[in-house]
């Protein structure tokens, strides 16, 4: 059970104090607080943990200093969406808001090449009006002897040419809690120009040290890979470690599974599951149509496989793209095949917002075909 306290209690105050003790002295009942800080308010959860069938939601409501409760499902207890829950699906991170009713793009490189390649990419993606984007330092290879990214090497120009050209946040995958570090420490060292996405990627799924890590720390949002080779609900639930360490700012990202039945493409695209991770959980939901697709392969009606694909993921409600580009493909160290160019971007983003238009209005029809008198 959630107990949503009133906005800006007063920690201090009588009300919360009686509160708390009468929470706290419930029988077999665990009591967990967490805290959300807004731009305007600070938003308290008591999450009450145990025997709680027994409890009766209206007498808890009932109690001063409550503003509401949700009794959860033993699913996903905090990112999950319950039954007559209205908490809310967004977050804000570096002044961009993400959440399960808007879009944004993360198109870059998949790793960084050189200097040159990240800031021909952050300079086109400033012409364009893009605040946000994708680049790899450390890239998880199959062949131990391939390129492994910079790493942190490549961390001080890459945060300082973000700032230059107006990035907000960059999705950046980590492998480790030194990774996490190295991104922090490098971050603060050249006075935070920009912000950056923790990206757990599907090798790692369920790494669960590594998912309590980067759930341990509120600095940074994380945006988390589906499990090539596992369940949706054992990914969700990866999700979920995130949140039970303390950190909400999650995004579940649907990359593709690995399966045969999805040759030619590198992986079985997945995005039917768009709208069901947005029923079943309150994260917005990014697609990732490069990894999906893993190929330019072009169909007889001009267009890219990996564009049909990211409409496929946007018709259905896809929060965010992750989307690999590359100044020169052929010049790219992981990943050259896949990437679009540079000149291919605004093309690209026209195509999103088509998409993205008639997502819209098919929602505008949905709710006006539901408020319709019987
Ligand atoms: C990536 O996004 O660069 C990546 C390695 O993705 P995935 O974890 O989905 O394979
Ligand atoms: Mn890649």
């Amino acid at each position: 059970m959630i107990v949503i306290l009133e906005p800006n209690i007063n920690k201090v105050g009588e009300t919360y104090r009686r509160l708390m003790d009468h929470l706290g002295h419930l029988p077999n009942v665990q009591v967990r607080i967490h805290e959300e800080k807004g731009a305007q308010q600070v938003l308290t959860e008591v999450y009450l943990i145990g025997d709680t069938a027994a409890l009766d939601a209206q007498s808890i409501a009932n109690l001063p200093g409550v503003e509401r409760v949700v009794r959860i499902s033993q699913e996903y207890r905090i990112l999950g969406r319950h039954r007559d829950d209205s908490r809310s699906t967004h977050f804000d991170y570096n002044g961009v808001t993400f959440s399960q009713d808007n879009l944004h793009i993360f198109a870059g490189l998949c790793a960084v090449s050189s200097r040159e390649h990240v800031e021909a990419m952050l300079k086109a993606l400033q012409q364009h009006g893009q605040v946000c984007t994708r680049m790899g330092a450390y890239k998880p290879r199959t062949n131990p002897y391939a390129f492994q990214g910079f790493g942190k090497d490549c961390l001080p120009y890459v945060f300082e040419l973000a700032g230059k050209y107006g990035i907000k946040v960059i999705a950046m995958e980590i492998l480790s809690e030194g990774h996490f570090q190295e991104i922090a420490e490098a971050l603060h060292r050249c006075g935070s120009p920009t912000g950056v996405m923790l990206q757990i990627g599907t090798r790692n799924t369920q790494n669960f040290e590594l998912l309590k890590v980067c759930g341990r720390q509120r600095e940074f949002p994380v945006l988390l890979k589906r499990g090539f080779g596992i369940t949706l609900e054992e990914s969700l639930n990866a999700a979920e470690y995130l949140a039970s360490e303390g950190n909400r700012k999650v995004i579940f990202a649907l990359r593709g599974m690995k399966t045969n039945m999805g040759d030619p493409h590198r992986n079985f695209v997945d995005f039917a599951h768009v709208p069901t991770v947005k029923r079943l959980t309150r994260m917005p939901v990014c697609i990732d149509p490069s990894h999906s697709v893993g190929t330019r392969a072009q169909s007889p009606d001009g267009l890219l496989e990996i564009m049909h694909v990211t409409a496929q993921g946007i018709i259905a409600g896809a929060n965010m793209i992750l989307v690999d580009f590359h100044p020169e493909p052929g010049k790219a160290l992981v990943d050259g095949p896949q990437a679009l160019t540079l000149k291919e971007l605004p093309y690209f983003i026209e195509d999103v917002m088509v998409t993205r238009a008639a997502y819209e209005k098919r929602v505008s029809n949905a709710r006006q075909f539901q408020e319709r008198p019987l």
